[in-house]
């Protein structure tokens, strides 16, 4: 059933979130690291594996990619050496961890407990935790990006979060066009980067997705703005706000529907600065390969959660 796994795996159904919880459990009861941080090491690894091309597609159930020549040792003859002996021997970090005596980098077991040991070198509070990624990484962005993810799974005690809702509430009069790559806009990064969502001063604006407020304040051409990190690692930006929801801070998870703020026309000039042209949601997603980030254009993504919450609503 090799082939069917990987579909299923992609589209993250049921069957594929139990077994992998499965894994991160057994791997908990092994090293006392929490599962969730297992899962958010494995989907944050999974998320730059589906976003880059230099990477083999995953074939088990676990996204986390060492390369072979990290897991035989630089040193090594035998680049899919499978003896733990030898591994050590070169400097690899593969590990045997289902106990057959095969450090196999294809073995899902074998990978976590590899990785496990990476991150555990310092202790497996939190903290440490931070040390042993930042270690394994080499880059403060995917510490913070699995901390994130780790603290969405432990909130939710689930790996079943690719719910999504509209960014505002159907009720509410809004307007929107494909605009995606037009050279002006209203508060795009650099050209127009997202989708603008025409709606009334005070319009609610919810999250999109679950998720980690990851940052909110003020910028020049944004105006009051948030971005939202998901479990995808994926960032979904909301911009030109007439203001913060109540209690909306930094670092807070939220989920699909949350209340983060109001439609506004803030933006174009020092804090505060609003009315330079019609009230609407500039909605951007962004997307980290584990080096940099880019945009991608939201309104198809936007259309089908819209398209979703109707039908939900029909019935
Ligand atoms: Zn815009």
């Amino acid at each position: 059933m090799g082939i069917p796994m990987v579909a299923n795996a992609a589209e993250g159904n049921q069957d594929v979130f139990q077994e992998r919880m499965y894994l991160y459990s057994k791997m908990e009861a092994l090293t006392q690291i929490p599962w969730y941080y297992y899962a958010a090491i494995d989907q944050y690894e999974r998320s730059i594996r589906r976003a880059r091309k230099d990477i083999p597609k995953e074939t088990g159930l676990i996204g986390i990619y060492i390369k072979p020549e990290v897991w035989a040792g630089a040193l090594n003859p035998n680049s899919n050496d499978t003896n733990p002996h030898s591994i050590q021997l070169f400097g690899g970090i593969g590990l045997d961890g289902n106990g057959d005596g095969v450090a196999d980098q294809t073995n899902d077991e074998d990978i976590l407990f590899a990785m496990s040991e990476q991150i555990l070198a310092y202790g497996s509070d939190p903290d440490n935790l931070k040390i042993g990624l930042w270690n394994y990484y080499k880059r403060d962005k995917s510490v913070s990006l699995i901390m994130g993810i780790a603290k969405i799974y432990s909130t939710y005690g689930t790996l079943d979060l690719d719910k999504h809702a509209f960014p505002v509430p159907l009720g509410y009069n809004h307007s929107y066009k494909n605009t995606w790559g037009d050279a002006r806009g209203w508060g795009g990064r650099r050209m127009h980067e997202g989708t603008d969502i025409f709606a009334s001063y005070g319009t609610p604006v919810r999250a999109t997705s679950y998720g980690v407020i990851e940052m909110k304040g003020w910028n020049r051409f944004g105006g009051w703005r948030i971005g939202i990190r998901d479990v995808n690692n994926t960032y979904h930006y909301f911009a030109h706000l007439n203001g913060f929801a109540k209690d909306i801070a930094i670092g807070q998870v939220v989920e699909p529907g949350t209340i983060i703020g109001s439609v506004g026309s803030s933006g174009y000039g020092p804090p505060g600065t609003a009315g330079k042209f019609p009230p609407h949601l500039h909605y951007g997603m962004y997307k980290d390969n584990g080096f940099t980030e880019w945009s991608f254009d939201p309104y198809p993504h936007l259309r089908a959660w819209e398209r979703a919450e109707r039908k939900a609503k029909k019935r």
